[in-house]
């Protein structure tokens, strides 16, 4: 029995990603997808050599850093490819993927066990990590598998895995929390939502309890995230802890557990803790985190100029993008829309390796390497491509990292929310040029017709098409940066504010809505209090954020741009030949006279070398 991720099987989500919705889509999303499947999921080679790292158990041999998570690759990387191939349905593609399911059965050791760790060395460092993603790489792939023999040995598999850590980790014996010296166990706590899952799956309380179990821990040592988020009385990244991904994953399974239990409170930390990641860390390309990995203020840091490190980890893009997935679904609240297609169009897009540039480690001798993903992105001047994030290497001296493993589930998140189902009706979240096939409340066949440059202008046509003519309601998503929106339905418009507008009717085949989201070129201020507020500006246009490629325009230059008392900037759309990658371009004046050309920020600093060096935020002085 496969359990329904998606369909509505209780009342407890406000809006639900549904599988009898199925989406087709032309522009960036489309463009995305295909880019994942020729340069990773087609990648037969690297599926077995994941897989080969749990038949070996070398992953904690030695203690080199650079082998310790390779088992998070294989789960990671079939958990994005199960998603996408849910919106692409391609039978080659799932070839590929039910031969990597099948290998990885056959990894599983006379114990239970399917662990890139040895028995003598195993629940430290990720291990716990790596077997997580084991566990929701299986799940993600039944959901796309009609195959109910395999499916069941996935089970089957699944519940020995389980079964041999919950026999040994628990209240009594081994402390989750010591099951990893990295942050205080969070990323072991984070096996929470699999546990969940196998709940669901199987109905077998054991489970349930040992959920129970990992909540009761608040997840790391030194205080209890979960009442912490509850409380709502400090951020994320005032935590004890503040490593963004492991919490967020820890937050995801806290949600399924509130789906199985109803248990109010865990809704309202899941909540708190969605919104204050919204309020103090989330960047102008949605993304979070301006030192290292780490939740830290990033609405005020993202300005800061004296750090060299690293930021806006990839890993933390996507995991937002479902986390914030997830809040929409639970909360219908169309901020969370809002965030996903701000991280999609700009950290996400941004960090697709689309030149193909090879990577080297600067320290370790190893074989240059094509990764599909970027680890980290630029926010103030700097280059892409510098640094493989969760580098980990294998014996034939190949690499791979965590951010190119997690990037297809990015894409994954968009077909899942793109239109979603309520009671009364349909929500559009996103915006682009194809078609939707969809059901009507009372259960007839509706067909969508999204004709749409979205997200580079703002018109988008919509005609519906009714199988019998029926009254629900459409809810169209009219994003919060948008100040001027209009809606028009079979000739009469009327202008709206920005969250969901509500069209009640009773809509006839051949019906056509218009929305028209004005989206001029604004300037965007640093929230005050922000590091070096006075000095530097973005500019966005619609969900686009601009940004100086040194191809065109020095990015470390002062470029005061010339926008009148609201904001807005007068744009001139012109070519940009140095760049041919490029969605956009607009030349702007600047106050000195001058003019210059900004490009989508997606599309700059994708040479990962200098010759690009690229800013999301403008000097102004
Ligand atoms: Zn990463």
């Amino acid at each position: 029995m496969v359990e329904k991720r998606i369909k509505g099987t209780d009342n407890r989500r406000a809006m639900k990603k549904d599988t009898d919705i199925s989406v087709k889509y032309c522009g960036t999303l489309a463009e995305a997808v295909r880019f994942i499947e020729r340069n990773q999921i087609c990648e037969v080679g690297l599926w077995k050599k994941f897989v080969k790292v749990f038949k070996e158990h070398k992953d904690a041999e030695g203690e080199v850093w650079y082998t310790s998570w390779r088992s998070e690759f294989w789960g990671k990387m079939m958990r994005g490819a199960s998603m996408v191939l849910a919106y692409t349905q391609n039978e080659s593609m799932y070839k590929i993927l039910e031969d990597s399911v099948r290998d990885m059965l056959s990894a599983e050791d006379e114990l239970g066990r399917i662990s890139g760790y040895p028995v003598e060395r195993e629940f430290q460092q990720w291990d716990l990590w790596g077997r997580k993603y084991v566990m929701l790489g299986m799940m993600y792939f039944m959901e796309i598998s009609k195959d109910e023999a395999l499916n069941k040995e996935l089970v089957a598999s699944m519940q020995r895995q389980a079964d041999y850590i919950i026999e040994r980790i628990g209240d009594g014996k081994l402390d989750i929390r010591d099951c990893s010296k990295n942050w205080e166990g969070l990323n072991s706590c984070s096996i929470l939502e699999p546990m969940v899952r196998l709940y669901r799956l199987t109905g077998e309380k054991r489970y349930l309890n040992f959920a129970e179990y990992i909540i009761s821990t608040g997840f790391i040592k030194s205080a209890n995230l979960i009442e912490l988020a509850y409380a709502d009385e400090v951020a994320p990244y005032q935590y004890p802890v503040v490593m963004a991904y492991e919490m967020m994953s820890c937050f995801e399974g806290l949600l399924q557990y509130y789906y199985v239990t109803g248990i109010e409170e865990y809704k309202t930390a899941v909540l708190n803790f969605g919104r204050k990641i919204v309020e103090n860390e989330i960047s102008i390309i949605g993304c979070s985190g301006c030192t290292h990995e780490l939740f830290d203020h990033t609405a005020v840091k993202q300005t800061q100029t004296d750090y060299d490190g690293i930021v806006q980890e990839t890993c933390v893009t996507v995991t937002w993008m479902k986390l914030a997935s997830a809040l929409l679904e639970l909360s219908g609240d169309s901020a969370y829309a809002d965030c996903i297609e701000q991280s999609f169009y700009n950290s996400y897009m941004g960090a697709m390796n689309t030149q193909r540039v090879p990577r080297l480690h600067e320290k370790i001798d190893v074989v240059p390497q094509i990764l599909p993903f970027d680890s980290y992105s630029p926010l103030v001047a700097d280059t892409r491509g510098r640094r493989v994030g969760g580098f980990n290497i294998f014996d034939d001296n190949t690499f791979y990292g965590c951010c190119a493993c997690i990037g297809a589930a990015g894409a994954g998140v968009i077909p899942e929310i793109a239109v979603m189902s309520t009671d009364d009706g349909i929500a559009i979240n996103y915006y682009e040029k194809g078609s939707v096939a969809a059901r009507t409340p009372a259960g007839n066949d509706v067909i969508l017709t999204l004709n749409t440059k979205y997200p580079y202008d703002g018109r988008i046509e919509i005609s519906i098409d009714t199988q019998v003519s029926e009254e629900f309601t459409v809810y169209l998503r009219v994003p919060a940066w948008c100040d001027d929106a209009h809606i028009s339905v079979e000739g009469r418009t009327e202008s709206v504010g920005s969250g969901y507008a509500k069209l009640i009717r009773e809509w006839q085949k051949g019906d056509t809505v218009m929305l028209e989201l004005s989206m001029p070129i604004k300037r965007v201020l640093p929230q005050e209090g922000a590091l070096n507020e006075d000095i530097f500006a973005a500019y966005r246009r619609g969900p686009i954020v601009l940004a100086a490629d040194k191809r065109v325009t020095d990015p470390d230059g002062v470029l005061d741009i010339l926008c009148d008392g609201n904001g807005t900037v007068a744009e001139r759309e012109v070519c940009c030949h140095e760049i041919p990658e490029h969605e956009v371009c607009f030349e702007v004046e600047l106050t000195n006279g001058k003019s210059v050309r900004l490009i989508d920020y997606a599309s700059s600093g994708k040479t990962w070398a200098d010759d690009s060096r690229c800013a999301a935020w403008l000097r102004r002085k």
